[in-house]
């Protein structure tokens, strides 16, 4: 909530979100946040290296594919990497081949 003073008082706005919008810092805006994602039809992918659920527009576009062997031949399983796990900082000296 954002109090702004205002002639004649104090208005108070409780701040709204549009889907798609990135995540706000805090645990009560982002609850707020995540309600309005997932109204909007918005559901969360769990990122295969950090583990943590994340809404599409924190996904980056970077997808982890590792091959499986299963019954019927090779499988390549993709897994989507969130925009924190991806930023260059947490790199773990990797090249793209
Ligand atoms: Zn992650």
């Amino acid at each position: 909530m954002t109090c702004i003073q205002i002639p004649g008082g104090v208005m108070c706005v409780q701040p709204t979100f549009k889907s798609g919008d990135q995540a706000p810092e805090g645990y009560l805006a982002w609850h707020e946040w995540a309600e309005t994602q997932h109204k909007a039809g918005l559901r969360q992918k769990e990122c295969g290296r950090c583990g943590k659920w994340k809404y599409p527009q924190e996904l980056s576009a970077t997808v982890d594919a590792c091959e499986m062997q299963s019954r019927k031949g090779p499988v390549t399983l993709k897994t989507p990497v969130c925009n924190a796990c991806a930023a260059p900082s947490n790199a773990v000296a990797q090249r793209e081949p």
